[in-house]
C-alpha cells in the first residue's frame, strides 16, 4: 500500500530524515515512535506530501512521487495521492464555522463531487460510528476535544482512503478523553484498515499495532512486530527509550 524508499528532509539545511525506507502492506497497523525531534511528524507529512520531501520516493497504491524530481509537474499526482490517504491531525483541524457534519461532508462534495444526499447520508452514518450520533449539527467549539477528534476521524473516514495517518492523535487531549479516540482508532484496526500511527501512547500501540518501528535522529533503528519489539528490544537505543516508559 506505502512505499517509501531513501526518503530524506532537511530543514534549513538540517537533516532531520536521513534515508528512510518504509513498506506499509494492506491491512497492517503502524505505530511510529521515538524521541521528540526524533522525525516524526515529519515523515508522516512527507507521506502525503504535506511537507515536501528533499529527496527519494514516496508510492501509496498507484501513485508515485519521484522527490528526486521537480515537484511542480507532479501536482497532478500529489491531489491524485491525497485522495488515497486520510491524515487525522494533533489540533483535529476541523472548520470552526461548520457543523460536525458539514466537516464531515465537505470533502465528498468538493473533492469528490459526490451527490449531497448520498454525502449526507454516509456522513451520518460515519459519525454514528464514531459515537457521535446526534452531534451532527454541533460546532466544533460546542464539542469535547475527544469528540472533535473523532470528527476528525469521520472526516478521513468520509474520502474512503486507502490508508490513515494519525499524527499523535490524543496528544491534544485532556487524559480522561484519550481513551474514547484510542477505542475509536483500536475499532478501525479491528477493521483491518491499513493505518500510520505516530504515538507516545505505548500500550495502545504494543496492542494494537501489527508493527512498530522506532524513530531517533531521523533513522528507522528498529522496527517489528509491535509486541516483540516492546518486550523485547534488540537495540539499545530502543531499550534506553522505552526504559522511560516502564
Ligand atoms: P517528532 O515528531 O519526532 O517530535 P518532528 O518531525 O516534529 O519530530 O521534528 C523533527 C525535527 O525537525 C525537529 O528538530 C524539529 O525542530 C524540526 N522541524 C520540524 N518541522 C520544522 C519546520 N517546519 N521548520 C524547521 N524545523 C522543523
Amino acid at each position: 500500500m506505502i512505499a517509501v524508499r531513501n526518503l530524506s528532509k532537511q530543514f534549513h539545511g538540517q537533516p532531520v530524515l536521513k534515508g528512510i525506507d518504509l513498506d506499509v502492506a494492506p491491512g497492517e497497523v503502524v505505530a511510529i515512535i521515538g524521541p521528540s525531534g526524533s522525525g516524526k511528524t515529519t515523515l508522516l507529512r512527507c507521506l502525503n506530501l504535506l511537507e515536501v520531501p528533499s529527496g527519494g520516493r514516496i508510492q501509496v497504491g498507484s501513485v508515485t512521487i519521484d522527490a528526486d524530481q521537480p515537484l511542480k509537474p507532479q501536482q497532478g499526482l500529489i491531489r491524485q495521492l491525497r485522495q488515497h490517504v486520510g491524515f487525522v491531525f494533533q489540533n483535529f483541524n476541523l472548520f470552526p464555522h461548520r457543523t460536525a457534519l458539514e466537516n464531515v461532508i465537505e470533502g465528498p462534495l468538493v473533492v469528490k463531487k459526490e451527490p449531497r444526499a448520498a454525502a449526507i447520508a454516509r456522513g451520518r452514518a460515519l459519525l454514528a460510528k464514531v459515537g457521535l450520533a446526534g452531534k451532527e449539527d454541533a460546532y466544533p467549539k460546542r464539542l469535547s476535544g475527544g469528540q472533535q477528534q473523532r470528527v476528525a476521524i469521520a472526516r478521513a473516514l468520509a474520502m474512503q482512503p486507502d490508508v490513515i495517518l494519525f499524527d499523535e492523535p490524543t496528544s491534544a487531549l485532556d487524559p480522561e478523553l484519550v481513551g474514547e479516540v484510542l477505542a475509536t482508532i483500536r475499532g478501525l484496526a479491528e477493521e483491518q484498515r491499513t493505518m500510520v500511527i505516530v504515538t507516545h501512547e505505548m500500550s495502545f500501540a504494543r496492542d494494537v499495532a501489527s508493527r512498530a518501528i522506532f524513530i531517533d535522529g531521523g533513522v528507522i533503528v528498529e522496527q517489528g512486530p509491535a509486541r516483540e519489539l516492546f518486550r523485547a528490544p534488540r537495540e539499545e537505543r530502543t531499550r534506553q527509550f522505552l526504559r522511560k516508559f516502564l
